[in-house]
């Protein structure tokens, strides 16, 4: 079943359908009337997944990402003239954008349509077939995916493989021309350690602890409620939530209270009962069901505690004692680079120093998630939080051979003449 999958992807791609614009265009518009027409289903699987009730603004965005790649499609994959030199002056100089071939995309569950959905925009732009796996985690997801996704684009080029762990790894003998995995480190490797039998480019997108700093020059309210947001929505589980919060002791007290007033404001005195509240997903995947578990905020947490151990993805927020923005900066360079960073402050010089002397994926200030909303930047971790970034243009460009071209005219011979032995002085001098 995988095999055939994967071997008629391969077929359709050579067949060379993909390629022109009109096609990727068309299916485009398609992926776009699926998120469209199958709003109310998409939101009920999600439901049933994760309790979501945010399908409208993801599929918002998914459509404007759509929308980015029809009206771009043209410049993305037209030739991109070069710089030439000296030799190749009357010569024609560009980078040709080409598609890979065949893309494995595995999705992960917390964001279960978004995941396989956003990277699929990529592959279709950039001219590939694509193997989409979708997270058994989320298996409500995962089934309409195979349903509907399948009715709406070419069979073929993009089919829609279910199935668990035995499932994905017969998937990872198959070859691909790049593997675009979403998911946790562990896993990570394996992937990348299956994509090395064939030489295969991988985009790794995990996760990791992403750290939260609150200077004392800092409104708190405002802080906290931006922090909330981006914490608690989706009960924890997104993947540049805020892990934890670094602060100086004084101020663990205030946030506590302002961290309470912002989650009233948004999930009411019990979030239980709050229809805007998630779940935590159970990751049984025999007896898939959802979890609740409130927002929980701890102080005075050690760097030795379980809970910093590994990322949490959940609702659950430590927050650490750290005397100066210097001791922040130690603390995160001291751990694996982290996949987003967030850094709360009125002073722009501080906000900027902290930028300047960490490393992760992404950074935003003075607010939570949203640098992942932006199409223009690149969306991805460094280190052990991923390699490869996506989003607009970066996914055109991440799943697309940015091939080297050169052509010349058989004319103008004589130019070449310092090039060709026997190499006299005068030539070696040139
Ligand atoms: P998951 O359990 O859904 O696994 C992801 C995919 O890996 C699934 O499709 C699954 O079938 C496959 N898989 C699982 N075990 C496997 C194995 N042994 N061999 C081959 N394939 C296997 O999701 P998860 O890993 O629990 O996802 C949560 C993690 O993903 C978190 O660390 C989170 O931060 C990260 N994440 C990152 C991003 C990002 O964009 N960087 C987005 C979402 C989640």
């Amino acid at each position: 079943m995988e095999k055939q999958a994967v071997e008629k992807a391969r077929v359709a791609f050579r067949s060379g359908r993909s390629r022109p614009l009109e096609f990727r265009a068309n299916q485009l518009k398609e992926l776009k009337r699926f998120l469209n027409e199958k709003e109310q289903e998409i939101a009920a699987a999600l439901k049933k997944d994760l309790n979501k009730k945010n399908a409208y603004v993801a599929n918002t965005i998914r459509g404007r990402e759509i929308q980015l790649a029809l009206e771009n499609l043209e410049q993305w994959a037209a030739p991109r003239p070069a710089e030439k030199t000296l030799l190749t002056i009357s010569d024609e100089v560009y980078i040709q954008p080409e598609p890979l071939g065949v893309i494995l995309i595995i999705g992960a569950w917390n964001y279960p349509v978004a995941l396989v959905v956003q990277p699929l925009i990529g592959a279709i732009a950039s001219g590939n077939a694509a193997v989409i796996k979708p997270s058994e985690v989320s298996v409500h997801t995962a089934k309409l995916l195979e349903e509907f996704l399948t009715q709406y684009l070419d069979k073929d080029l993009y089919p829609v493989v279910n199935g668990g762990v035995p499932e994905t790894q017969e998937l990872l003998k198959q070859r691909f021309d790049h593997i675009f995995y979403t998911g946790n480190c562990a896993v990570g490797k394996l992937v990348m350690e299956a994509a090395s039998h064939n030489l295969t480019p991988v985009t790794l997108e995990l996760g990791g602890k992403s750290p939260c700093y609150i200077d004392k020059d800092c409104d708190l309210r405002i802080a906290c409620r931006r922090i909330a947001w981006g914490k608690f929505i989706n009960c924890g589980q997104t993947c540049i939530a805020p892990d934890y919060i670094l602060c100086d002791q004084s101020l663990q007290g205030q946030i506590v209270e302002e961290l309470k007033m912002a989650l009233k404001e948004f999930y009411g005195e019990d979030p239980k009962k709050s229809i805007d509240y998630g779940r935590i997903i159970n990751q049984n995947a025999m007896k898939p069901s959802v979890i609740l578990v409130t927002p929980t905020v701890l102080t005075n947490v050690s760097p030795q505690d379980k809970l910093m151990q590994e990322e949490i993805f959940g609702p659950i927020l430590p927050m650490l004692s750290v005397g100066s923005v210097d001791e922040a900066i130690q603390f995160i360079n001291q751990r694996e680079k982290p996949l987003a960073l967030y850094v709360f402050s009125h002073n722009k010089k501080l906000i900027k120093r902290v930028i300047a002397e960490t490393s992760s994926g992404g950074v935003t200030a003075n607010d939570v998630l949203v640098h992942f909303s932006v199409n223009a930047l690149p969306f991805g971790g460094v280190g052990n939080s991923g390699m490869g970034s996506y989003h607009g243009k970066h996914s055109f460009d991440r799943l697309s051979h940015l091939r080297a071209c050169l052509v010349k005219s058989l004319s103008m011979e004589s130019m070449n003449a310092v090039r060709y032995p026997p190499y006299s002085q005068k030539k070696l001098n040139w």
